[in-house]
């Protein structure tokens, strides 16, 4: 299959105001990383609008990468830089938690780069993270999308026992694609075993997310949307994969935003999910805040 053609409605709106630029001091001053600015998210405008601190859900998440901008694996969608890894910064999950107060963000996005190279990939770092964002603000929603820490148990359950609001982890993809999509150190039932385990283990609400534009077809998507359901899985959300660079694998193809709420009655009504965000422009951590509070919590 070749290229596909990029259509008119994945045009992309640059964010401004007096908002976004007072975030983007506040991160700067503390040294920290969102993926939002750092994997130029077309959806940064919304969601980083509204936000009042108070965990109501009126708007304002924003996503904090934790543990570093280079990763121990390579997946071949991914524009983050692998290899070279350095020691944890101690101070990040302080500085993370001071960060989400000055802003006033409704809810948070932790998530990371992958550290296999590390004795306990970052579990420890991360649940660290997740209390001490809850410690100053008991009022806000934390969501945590992990790593799947190659499958073992004790390090989700650092996860688990931080006590986030979601814990969402990405099976990125149908089981036939996993490679060449992913590194190969990852793996479709491994995935699905880390948010079993949660929903196992815990009331956490589970999430994971889905590119499209791969070459998957149809019935592999609802599946993969079924497996997930089958497993416990609370929250999915599905997005149009674009190629980070001519280095990365080429989109198969582009689908309309109709096949996108298609996919969003599928999940949501058939299949019995608390909510689908799916469209072309969705990312895992699309909107996260209003949607949870809308579909869960009101
Ligand atoms: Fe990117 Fe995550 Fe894969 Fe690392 S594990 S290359 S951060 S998608
Ligand atoms: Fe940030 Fe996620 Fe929103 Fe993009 S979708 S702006 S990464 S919170």
């Amino acid at each position: 299959m070749s290229s596909a053609r990029k259509p008119e409605w994945l045009k992309m709106r640059p964010p401004s105001g007096r908002e976004f630029a007072d975030i983007r001091e506040t991160l700067r001053e503390r040294n920290l990383h969102t993926v939002c600015e750092e994997a130029n998210c077309p959806n940064l405008g919304e969601c980083w609008s509204g936000g009042d601190g108070t965990g109501d859900g009126d708007g304002g998440t924003a996503t904090f990468m934790l543990m570093g901008d280079r990763c121990s694996r390579g997946c071949n969608f991914c524009d983050v830089e692998t290899g070279g890894m350095e020691p944890l910064d101690p101070d990040e999950p302080a500085n993370v938690a001071e960060a989400v107060a000055e802003i006033g963000l409704d809810y948070v996005v932790l998530t990371s780069v992958d550290r296999d190279d590390l004795p306990d990939q970052g579990a420890g770092h991360f649940a660290e993270t997740i209390r001490e964002i809850k410690a100053r603000h008991p009022g806000i929603l934390v969501e945590v999308l992990i790593p799947d820490f190659q499958g073992e148990e004790r390090l989700v359950r650092k996860i688990i026992d931080a006590d986030p609001d979601v814990i969402a982890h990405n099976v990125e993809t149908v089981e036939r694609l996993q490679f060449p999509v992913r590194d190969r150190r990852a793996g479709y039932d491994q995935s699905l075993g880390v948010l079993e385990q949660v929903e196992r283990e815990s009331d956490i609400y589970t999430k994971t997310s889905i590119m499209l534009g791969h070459g998957e077809y149809d019935h592999e998507v609802y599946q993969t949307l079924a497996d997930c359901r089958e497993r416990g899985v609370d929250i999915v959300t599905l997005g149009q994969y674009l190629q980070p660079s001519r280095s990365h694998l080429e989109v198969r193809r582009y689908d309309h935003p109709d096949k996108y709420e298609t996919w969003r009655r599928v999940a949501e009504d058939e299949l019995g999910f608390l909510y689908c965000a799916s469209g072309p422009m969705v990312r895992s951590s699309y909107k996260a805040g209003e949607l949870f509070v809308d579909a869960v919590l009101r």
